[in-house]
């Protein structure tokens, strides 16, 4: 029987590992750490949200834009549901958000294991790779203690988001090794951090809003729950447009965020808003006007960047007033300076360049018989179940090595 080495027990590597199984190859599975899908464990915070029914490409990001959907079209939202099905998981959803039944990504991890147990895979842990070779017609696995021969090399290393999970980056020394080219990771889905305005006085404080990001391309959106923390803003909006903050942080361009605490108003429309609120909420001062809107220290960060004081009556106020104040208001300006770091990192964003990977199988074009599934490659999903489905669907059509 065929043999297939699976590089990485984290998300992609095991669900590679049933998928080569089922086809019909000898599994082995190494994983450096001492905990299968120790990162999986975290997930959700503890919960997995395993795949979200809203699907589109413009979820998932690549520098060759088609490159997932080779996966993805395989393996859509509902094979991917179907397949967990098979292990005998059950799911819980809201809004579209897919769970474990149980909420504990711990029955994820252990639906795999099941299955690989009962497939009759080799799974060991304290197994770090340190090299890949080719050796006449197989490829050769090495260990520290030991190595492999296979027909089939599956690389499902991760990137380097959460080192403490595994991932710290050492699959692309192996990638890179056989000739891949890396494209450079950055940390995603991640805090921004900002130069300090009087937006910090509003620490902890979470509110809806908009994210618009400058990065020196395009204007890159997000809306959602904002947090803002005292170095910046966080929440998934910030996470969502991180990726393209670290990217443009490391290639030197400057990043500016522009946050609309009022998104469903139209910033140029906000200052006769405000006026009308004003005349309509007569003997209040400026905290009262706000406070139908925002929480008491975010009002007061807005009317401190806006430079007009608390607690002065808001009566008849100046064109210029009310221009300040919609300003800070709906259009609050933030020099972006930094994002957290791969120790904060849910996703990388980079990693092997897909122009050398085959989008339908994910076998290498320069290294035949090697194969990779999940974040180690460039792409990475946005918040909400996108990397977990990446993981699962290329896994699953990595460990088919070309097979039907
Ligand atoms: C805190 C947190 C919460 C998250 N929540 C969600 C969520 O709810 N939904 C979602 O879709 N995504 C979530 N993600 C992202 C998602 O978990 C990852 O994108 C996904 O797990 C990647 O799977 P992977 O198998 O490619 O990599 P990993 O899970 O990183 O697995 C790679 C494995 O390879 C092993 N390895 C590395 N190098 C070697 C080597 N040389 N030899 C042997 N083994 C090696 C590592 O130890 C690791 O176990 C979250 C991430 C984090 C950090």
């Amino acid at each position: 029987m065929a043999q297939t080495v699976v590089i990485g027990g984290g998300a992609a590597g095991l669900a590679a590992a049933v998928s080569a199984a089922r086809t019909g190859f000898q599994v082995t599975v190494l994983e450096r750490t001492d905990t299968l899908g120790k990162k999986l464990l975290s997930t959700g915070n503890g919960r997995c949200n395993l795949a979200n029914r809203a699907q589109s490409p413009s979820f998932y990001h690549c520098n060759e834009e088609g490159f997932p959907l080779g996966a993805l079209k395989r393996f859509p939202f509902q094979a991917v549901l179907d397949f967990f099905e098979s292990l005998g998981l059950s799911f819980k959803e809201r809004e579209g958000y897919v769970y474990p039944r149980s909420l504990k990504a711990s029955s994820v991890r252990d639906a795999l294991l099941s299955e690989l147990r009962v497939l009759g895979a080799d799974v060991r842990t304290g197994a770090k790779v340190t090299g890949i070779f080719r050796d006449g017609n197989r490829l050769l696995v090495k260990t520290a203690e030991t190595s492999f021969g296979a027909e089939g090399v599956i690389l499902a290393c991760g990137g380097k988001a959460f080192p403490a999970s595994g991932s710290d980056g050492s699959g692309y020394l192996l990638a890179e090794s056989l000739g891949h080219r890396v494209i450079p990771p950055v940390p995603a889905l991640v805090p921004l951090y900002a130069e300090k305005t009087p937006l910090a006085k509003a620490e902890g404080v979470r509110a809806a809003g908009r994210i618009d990001l400058y990065d020196g391309a395009r204007v890159r959106s997000a809306a959602g729950e904002l947090q803002i923390t005292g170095f910046g803003i966080s929440g998934i909006p910030a996470f969502q447009v991180s990726r393209y903050a670290a990217r443009a942080l490391s290639e030197g361009r400057p990043v500016k965020a522009v946050v609309s605490f009022l998104p469903e108003y139209d910033v140029r429309k906000l200052p006769d808003r405000l006026a009308e609120r004003i005349r309509r909420l007569p003997g209040r001062d400026f905290m009262e006007i706000l406070s139908g809107w925002f929480p008491e220290k975010l009002s007061a960060a807005l009317l401190k960047k806006a430079g007009i004081p608390l607690h002065i009556p808001a009566r008849d106020p100046s064109p210029r007033v009310l221009q300040a104040l919609s300003g800070a208001i709906a259009a609050f300006p933030l020099n972006i300076v930094g994002t957290g770091d791969f120790s904060k990192a849910q996703v990388t964003a980079g990693g092997v360049d897909t122009a050398q990977v085959d989008p339908d199988t994910m076998e290498s074009r320069i290294f035949p018989g090697l194969y990779f599934a999940g974040e180690i490659l460039d792409v990475d999903g946005d918040c909400g179940g996108y990397n977990l489905h990446w993981a699962w669907a290329s896994g699953l059509l990595a460990g088919k090595q070309g097979k039907q």
